[in-house]
């Protein structure tokens, strides 16, 4: 592995469609590592069954995907949005639901 330095103002690319993405703030002096304009950054600790990467320890993967993709795969239905704050005032309750990218109704 290569350390990423916070000066590089590394971005990951798409993971999906491979498309290189900016840094939101390309003339902001203080870089921030994989801050992506135009794209949705995804944390994760892993998961059971996976057979590459599971977290034991809270460290993470992080990987983009652009915009046009988290669209083109809520509208398939393959986004789920998660209400996890019992106490935010949103027109639908907690709990998981199939987000078609557009409204949280
Ligand atoms: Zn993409």
């Amino acid at each position: 592995m290569r350390q990423v330095r916070s000066d590089e103002g590394f971005v990951c690319p798409c993971i999906v469609c491979g498309v290189s993405l900016e840094r939101i703030f390309p003339e902001h002096p203080i870089q921030v590592i994989n801050e992506p304009n135009n794209a949705v950054t995804f944390l994760s600790r892993g998961q059971y069954g996976s057979t590459i990467f599971d977290s034991f320890d809270g460290n993470t993967l992080e990987i983009n995907v652009c915009d046009e993709c988290v669209k083109k795969a809520a509208e398939k239905g393959w986004v789920i949005y998660n209400n996890n704050n019992p106490h935010k005032d949103l027109p639908i309750g907690k709990g998981s639901f199939i987000w078609n990218g557009m409204d949280f109704s």
